[in-house]
């Protein structure tokens, strides 16, 4: 299959239209990473994004709609304050959980009674989304476990040959998913952090948990137990107390031959000497840079060599979730 990169314009807008009522798939741009998307109806399309990415199949997928979609046609509301949230933080990064009408393709939400629902602010999301008027099943245009993309090149050297289109909208600014919110119960519980943190979630609704563990038995969010977003270089994670070891680790891998890249803040930079991936000093900035530094850094280093971050932002919990993932445990050369 061809697949075609193309910036978003009316003329690219109708093509995908005629795509996605085809049951092809098409990637875009949202505001946090680029989504591959697939007709949310058609059981077709929406097997076609889990051979794509290769996907494990328990894994659901967020169906992408436009802010003028209504909602009630895929889900039913049972919290009043999940209007508020809605107008609180949409169209945005922010995800809701809801009780699932049946209407979309039973692969969507594999199994589970829920489905995740998504209202993107991208300018250019929102015209493809308005253009097809139809709901879009869209998980991470990436191969399964590597790092989302945040650029259509990203998108690109992942996918080619898998998809038709590519709309090209430029690099993601919120650079990290979006925040995943369960609003079944009377408590919201945030399933993955993003943007949208809890405190500002509190702030509206007076209350918000994590749900960083499973309930009884029932895993919450399926996606998040596997690995994720792993560059194709190793990476490695050290504290911010750990400086000397970190830069021991680098001048260790320079001795072995090895292309060792430092990926941390502007602030931790001041204190390590060598090659560096900058990730910015405030957390959005941070979220921002972090995809796009780890996909630039499997371009020129055999080992990314990170330092957690800690702007104070509760953004950070999303950043760090991320990057505990990406990352493995340092290990010498020659231990266990
Ligand atoms: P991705 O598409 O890669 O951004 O992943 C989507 C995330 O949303 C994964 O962590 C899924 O587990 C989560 N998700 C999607 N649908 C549901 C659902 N119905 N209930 C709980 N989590 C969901
Ligand atoms: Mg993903």
């Amino acid at each position: 299959m061809n697949t075609t990169v193309s910036k978003i314009t009316n003329n690219s807008l109708e093509i995908a239209k005629k795509l996605i009522e085809n049951e092809e798939l098409v990637a875009f741009p949202t505001e946090t990473v680029y989504g591959l998307g697939g007709l949310a109806t058609s059981d077709n399309a929406v097997q076609k994004i889990f051979t794509a990415k290769g996907r494990p199949s328990d894994n659901p997928l967020i169906v992408h709609v436009h802010s003028g979609y209504d909602l009630t046609k895929l889900v039913s509301v049972e919290h009043p304050y999940v209007y508020d949230l809605l107008k609180a933080f949409t169209p945005g990064p922010l995800t809701l959980v809801l009780k699932s009408k049946g209407v979309v393709s039973k692969y969507v939400s594999c199994g589970l009674d829920t489905l995740a629902i998504r209202i993107p602010s991208h300018e250019g999301c929102q015209k493809f989304l308005k253009t097809v008027n139809l709901p879009i099943a869209a998980p991470s245009a990436n191969v399964s476990k590597h790092t989302s993309p945040v650029t259509s090149e990203h998108v690109y050297a992942d996918l080619n040959g898998k998809l038709s289109l590519i709309l090209d909208g430029g690099k993601c600014i919120g650079g990290i998913e979006s925040t995943v919110l369960d609003v079944t119960s009377e408590t919201p519980l945030i399933l993955r952090s993003g943007l949208i943190t809890r405190d500002m979630i509190i702030s509206v609704v007076g209350k918000c948990e994590y749900a960083d563990k499973p309930v009884g038995d029932k895993v919450r969010s399926p996606g998040m137990k596997y690995t994720h977003y792993t560059p194709k270089c190793d990476t490695v994670l050290f504290s911010r107390s750990e400086l000397d070891l970190a830069q021991k680790a680098y001048d260790n891998y320079l001795s072995l031959g090895k292309t060792p890249y430092f990926m941390c803040d502007n602030i931790v930079s001041q204190k390590l000497n060598g090659n560096k991936l900058l990730l910015g000093t405030t957390a959005e900035e941070i979220a921002s840079n972090l995809y796009y530094k780890l996909l630039e850094g499997e371009k020129v280093a055999d080992v990314i060599i990170a330092v957690k971050i800690q702007t104070g932002s509760e953004i950070d919990v999303g950043v760090m979730n991320r990057l505990e993932k990406a990352c493995k445990p340092y290990k010498k050369e020659g231990e266990l």
